[in-house]
């Protein structure tokens, strides 16, 4: 059994797709309660953890533990006490936001009055009050977005999973967003999203990690990435060390060149 201090215990994770080694050997532990980042590049492998993490794929190798629970027997068990937004979620654009989140509460078994009152809650917090009667298929991506991180949150789970959730928000929905997640952290639930923006990470999270290839290059809180002067520099150094791209400058000089 994990410690309860912790939601996420992984150890030695492992997942190839094919000959495409996305995991190499993971080991993290998140705690609970907080609002945790996983920063890296396209291809880095975050999709295939925050998969892993939510128990909808297996890993190859190594252990995962969520809650207390083992991902390879009790998957079903915890799917329960997380909810999921995926990096490209599926959601029925044929019906109204409300006809979409009334048929996610019923494959929770959530009752009438239980759902409304969710609903009301999430719509105010979320500004979506006035969406909710249109059709998905009409709304702009980021008001999707919005029906997504509601109906992952509707069965009040123990843990979030967004994989790059802020990508369609414009400054107000961020805003709305950021707020959300820091009352969520406070009631004591876990928080773990993906992002390739250094700034968001920075800006939300109290712990990150940095991933790249398939490995977690570092990881630790965030202040401890943004001591000493030049803080915010110095996140973005690390950031760009481990990613091998340190020279964007001269990558800029050879384009600015190129197209003179
Ligand atoms: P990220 O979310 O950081 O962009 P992913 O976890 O999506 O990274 O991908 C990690 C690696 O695994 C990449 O090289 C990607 O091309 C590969 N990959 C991801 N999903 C699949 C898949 N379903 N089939 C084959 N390769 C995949
Ligand atoms: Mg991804």
């Amino acid at each position: 059994m994990s410690s309860p201090d912790f939601s996420v215990r992984i150890s030695g994770v492992t997942k190839s797709y094919g000959n495409v080694v996305a995991l190499n050997g993971i080991d993290l532990d998140i705690m609970s309660g907080q609002i945790f980042g996983v920063l890296g590049p396209n291809g880095s492998g975050k999709s295939t953890m925050l998969k892993i993490i939510a128990s909808v794929l297996q890993p190859d190798d190594g252990s995962v533990h969520v809650l207390g629970m083992d991902c390879r027997t009790d998957y079903l068990k915890i799917r329960k006490h997380i909810g999921f937004v995926p990096e490209d979620s599926v959601i029925y654009e044929s019906l109204t936001g409300e006809e979409f989140l009334s048929l996610v509460a019923s494959v929770y078994e959530i009752g009438k009055d239980e759902f409304e009152r969710r609903l009301e809650a999430l719509s105010a917090a979320m500004d979506t009050r006035g969406i909710m009667s249109e059709l998905i298929g009409n709304l702009s991506f980021g008001n999707r977005q919005k029906i997504s991180i509601i109906a992952a949150m509707i069965h009040d789970p123990e843990i979030l999973i967004l994989d790059e959730p802020t990508k369609g928000l414009d400054p107000r929905s961020f805003r709305i967003f950021k707020n959300i997640l820091t009352m969520l952290a406070e009631k004591g639930k876990t928080i773990i999203f993906s992002t390739h923006a250094m700034e968001i990470a920075e800006e939300l999270c109290q712990s990150l990690c940095i991933i790249y290839k398939g490995e977690i290059k570092t990881e630790g809180s965030t202040s401890s990435f943004l001591k000493g002067e030049n803080g915010r520099q110095k996140l973005e150094k690390t950031f760009l060390t481990i990613t091998g791209e340190t020279d964007l400058e001269t990558v800029a000089d050879n384009v600015g060149r190129t197209f003179q």
